[in-house]
């Protein structure tokens, strides 16, 4: 085959795991190695009046599009990058009387590009729409029928005097969308906004243990000098030393879950059987379904404090969807009861309940409680996780703030430290939650000298700040799974 290559990656093919991306020269941690802007991209149908159109940022205001009145932007940068990718879209939506759904608006907005620019390799791309996989075959019996209404709904909304297209072609576009769209998130990383199509990301094929971490970026035009400026796109870094002809990999899903159950997911959204080593040997099973040591509880208590995290997972999750906190943290705190003389600190039912736990009562402004189960928590995450995952450095961020607000100054600057020293790695030192940490790290490293220097006063401006302003308010809580790469209708 004829490689093709970009600075410092290269595709290939290897007869178990077909196409894959390679390094062609060394990488240390942090790295980065390739960026990438969006072939194209929309914002989900729930947000569209939330969430810039252009940068995915979610803003107080937004000035929406005076033609179609679907489509809002930050400011006029944001509205006039948009124009060539709105245009056709923007006449579209005024004749068919309202938007379609953001997959049809996703496959017309590719299509419309593949009109402009043709099928074949655009710029800086090392693979054509046309050659992303689909997986249209193995679509079970749903998929098929969805398939087909998205079909439907796509031919209603596609203006007659567009380039017309084979049904085929059509199927082959929702398929690429269905498995490669990349979910994108506000610039605070707290809710995912909207799904984009990244091909070169695409080539970068799944380890359960990956040597690189994909981040969406939403860019940047404050900058008074627009040579400043920078663009929405995502980031693949570098987690660790790739030595030059490694394959390059990223994780499509988390990996806090046993290596049976990583099998079922992967299988089922992305239709293959993962190999990695993590996976064959069954690495960290041990420590995720973890029970205590001494005293060693029966394997009959064992089971049944299982089912009952199960169950109460389930009555949590419903009363979280609700919005029904205090129910929320009752349940927590009596699965917790259950769960703490019999698991280990690092089994993934107690897990989820302390971070559940924490969440909602960080956001009941109950900080010590919330503190004292993010801790375990973290504890937890730490002998779990890559020590550079992007997961676990959000929640060591989450965690110190926690602590920060629960007034203890020592652990929750620590915190701030480490989380900031992974979010380097994975984030890079530009991204906006990163820049926020740095803020956070000055912020509590002169409260902590402060702390140190007089305890007293410490306390006392405290409470005099507490009374004097209102707290920083976590974000509300929501039900979204753990986030999953690739952003896919379960
Ligand atoms: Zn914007
Ligand atoms: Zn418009
Ligand atoms: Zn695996």
């Amino acid at each position: 085959m004829t490689i093709s290559r970009m600075e410092k990656v290269e595709v290939f093919t290897s007869e178990s795991k077909g196409r894959g991306l390679k390094a062609t020269k060394e990488f240390w941690a942090a790295d980065l190695i390739f960026s990438e802007r969006a072939y194209s991209a929309v914002v989900f149908d729930s947000l569209t009046h939330l969430v810039c159109h252009t940068c995915f940022k979610r803003q107080e205001k937004l000035q929406r599009c005076g033609q179609c009145k679907f489509a809002h932007y930050c400011d006029r940068t944001c509205q006039k990058d948009a124009w060539l990718n709105h245009k056709n879209e923007c006449s579209a939506i005024k004749k068919h009387g309202k938007a379609p759904n953001e997959n049809i608006r996703l496959a017309a907005r590719i299509m419309w590009r593949i009109e402009r620019e043709g099928t074949g390799l655009t710029e800086g791309c090392l693979v054509s729409i046309d050659d992303l996989q689909n997986h249209v075959d193995s679509f079970g019996e749903e998929e098929q029928k969805e398939l087909r209404l998205d079909v439907e709904s796509f031919l209603h909304f596609w203006p007659p005097q567009s380039q017309q297209f084979s049904m085929q072609y059509i199927s082959h576009i929702f398929g690429v969308i269905n498995c490669n769209g990349f979910t994108l998130s506000d610039q605070r990383g707290l809710q995912a906004v909207g799904v984009g199509v990244f091909p070169n990301l695409c080539l970068v094929n799944h380890d359960c243990w990956p040597n690189c971490t994909v981040i969406f970026n939403n860019g940047n035009h404050e900058a008074v000098k627009s040579m400043f400026h920078t663009q929405m796109r995502i980031e693949l870094r570098a987690l660790g030393k790739i030595s030059e002809g490694e394959e390059l990999t990223v994780s499509y899903i988390d990996f806090l879950n046993v290596s049976a159950d990583r099998k079922k997911l992967l299988k089922k959204q992305y239709y293959f059987d993962c190999t990695c080593e993590h996976c064959e040997k069954g690495i960290k099973d041990d420590l995720f379904l973890g029970v205590k040591d001494e005293p060693k509880p029966s394997q009959d208590v064992v089971k049944e404090v299982i089912q009952f995290s199960k169950d109460a997972l389930e009555k949590i999750d419903k009363a979280r969807s609700e919005g029904v906190y205090h129910e929320v943290v009752k349940l927590c705190r009596e699965c917790l009861q259950k769960q703490e003389p019999v698991l280990a600190d690092t089994n993934i039912y107690l897990l989820r309940i302390l971070s559940v736990a924490s969440e909602v009562l960080s956001y009941l402004q109950s900080f010590e409680e919330a503190s004292d189960y993010a801790k375990k928590m973290v504890d937890g995450y730490m002998k779990l996780y890559h020590p550079n995952n992007a997961q676990l450095g959000m929640a060591v961020m989450r965690a110190g703030v926690t602590h920060w607000h629960a007034g203890l100054i020592e652990v929750g600057h620590g915190m701030i430290c480490k989380a900031y020293a992974i979010l380097l790695v994975t984030h890079g030192p530009t991204h906006p939650i990163t820049k926020d940490l740095e803020a956070m790290r000055v912020q509590s490293e002169m409260e902590l000298r402060m702390f140190r220097q007089n305890e007293f006063m410490y306390h006392k401006m405290r409470e005099a700040a507490l009374t004097n302003q209102k707290m920083q308010i976590m974000a509300e809580p929501n039900n979204d799974a753990a986030p999953a790469m690739f952003h896919k209708k379960q």
